[in-house]
């Protein structure tokens, strides 16, 4: 465990010129991105949890005409923070609903009924840099019964926690410009089968979005471990799959022949998710799980990759189940049911400050460099790699990233200005990557050369 945190720590960057290695650094804070992971408080964090509650249940199939309880009042109340926000945005952010019709499916759906996301999006300044990031939470709750639409239903960690996240970054991003389009989304039908994903998932498709990037925040306020009584306040989990969901059959063949099984676009961006938020987020490690999500569950990342976004779950590290999907009652003088006095709120800050410092420092990026290749024309114990400018705005260069096969990490950054790098290592013995970086440091996501000539 700790290896790998000083493997993330000790990420040198190289600079390459004329051939040889003259210098390295490491990877400094944007002082603007860290003024912004300070505005998330915890205190916002913790009243919009307890207004989320406060609608008794947002079961799915709960009441949608009451002005106080039930699913419509939560979801027009959050559309009404999402147009609060958009106030201090200019008028930038756009705020609707993503209205669906959800057919029965025999199972936890008993007759069409219509339900409806939230979506918040934050355009970007650049026409030319179409890339859309989204941040989810899911609305929706329940209790022990997944069919009882009545009873109370706090859904304070599940998800109320992923649903504050999303709010209060919006409430802080909104304010600000990027480069590229940031959408915010409090997912519905989460707990009756992913549909409000499922759906939302679809339609990004159909419509042709360019989701680089969907962080799904789903439990992630509790630092309690049920069975071990351990509080664990310093890590979070992000569970990305290794092989893509969407993968065709001339995708799995060039997968076998590089033998990057460890590089779909989710393990990237998983990769890319803790290097930032570790330079941003003081006293939170970042754990990866390669696999796609826990045991017995599933999450509204799952319909993205299916699409073939990249897409990741982040989840706390402890969950406690006695707070996950209860009644909420006492027995035998032990309290059950998801609480909001059960949320470490704190906790719940570094989580959404992670997040947001994700969001904003590729949000500020340039895109990723195009048809990046590793040349495999001559047998040579060197490593030549070529690509071709983003579009959009110019990036003041390139990391070429490198790691050991057996690595989980990149363990170097080479810096380059040209659109081509050679490396005095093998690329039969290496993994390697590139990347655009601005002149404030600001990095693209990674791409994974293919071979060519
Ligand atoms: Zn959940």
């Amino acid at each position: 465990m700790m290896k790998f945190k000083s493997l993330g720590l000790s990420l040198i960057i190289v600079f390459l010129l004329s051939g040889k290695l003259f210098s390295q650094q490491t990877v400094k804070r944007d002082p603007n991105i860290s003024e912004l992971v300070n505005e998330v408080s915890a205190s916002n964090l913790e009243q919009l949890i307890k207004k989320l509650v406060s609608f008794q249940t947002r079961h799915t199939l709960s009441d949608t005409l009451s002005k106080t309880t039930g699913i419509g009042a939560a979801r027009s109340w959050i559309k009404s923070e999402f147009e609060k926000y958009g106030q201090a945005s200019n008028g930038r952010l756009q705020v609707s609903y993503d209205t669906f019709t959800q057919a029965a499916d025999g199972r936890r759906i008993t007759s069409p009924v219509v339900l409806k996301n939230v979506i918040a999006i934050l355009p970007g300044t650049d026409p030319a840099d179409k890339r859309m990031l989204l941040v989810s939470g899911h609305y929706d709750s329940r209790v022990t019964d997944v069919m009882n639409i009545k009873d109370f239903a706090p859904g304070a960690n599940d998800d109320a926690s992923g649903t504050a996240a999303i709010l209060e970054m919006c409430r802080v991003l909104s304010k600000q410009k990027f480069s590229c389009t940031l959408v915010f989304v409090a997912m519905v039908g989460e707990e009756q089968g992913l549909y409000g994903a499922t759906n939302l998932a679809k339609r990004a498709k159909e419509e042709g979005w360019n989701v680089h990037l969907l962080m799904n925040n789903d439990i992630v306020g509790n630092s309690y471990g049920m069975e071990t009584d351990l509080k664990d306040n310093k890590s979070v989990r992000v569970f990305s799959e290794g092989v893509s969901a969407s993968e065709t059959p001339a995708q799995a063949a060039a997968r076998q022949s590089a033998g990057t099984e460890n590089d779909g676009k989710a393990r990237q961006a998983a990769r890319y998710i803790k290097e930032v938020a570790e330079r941003y987020v003081d006293q939170l490690e970042v754990k990866l799980i390669y696999r796609r999500d826990r045991y017995l569950r599933g999450g509204d990342h799952t319909p993205f990759s299916q699409q073939g976004f990249a897409a990741v779950r982040i989840t706390e590290m402890n969950e406690d189940f006695n707070r996950q999907h209860q009644d909420v009652r006492t027995e035998n003088g032990f309290k059950y049911g998801d609480l909001p006095e059960y949320v470490d709120y704190n906790y719940l800050q570094k989580v959404t400050r992670m997040n947001l410092s994700v969001m904003a420092n590729l949000g500020l990026s340039t895109q990723e460099p195009e048809n990046v290749v590793v040349l495999t024309a001559g047998l040579t114990n060197k490593t030549a790699l070529k690509w071709e400018a983003p579009k959009g705005k110019a990036p003041a260069g390139y990391y070429v990233l490198m790691r050991e096969t057996t690595s989980p990490f990149w363990e170097k950054k080479f810096f380059v200005k040209e659109n081509s790098a050679t490396l005095p290592y093998s690329k039969d013995n290496y993994f390697f990557g590139v990347q655009s970086v601005d002149e404030n440091g600001h990095e693209s996501l990674v791409v994974i050369p293919r071979s060519g000539r």
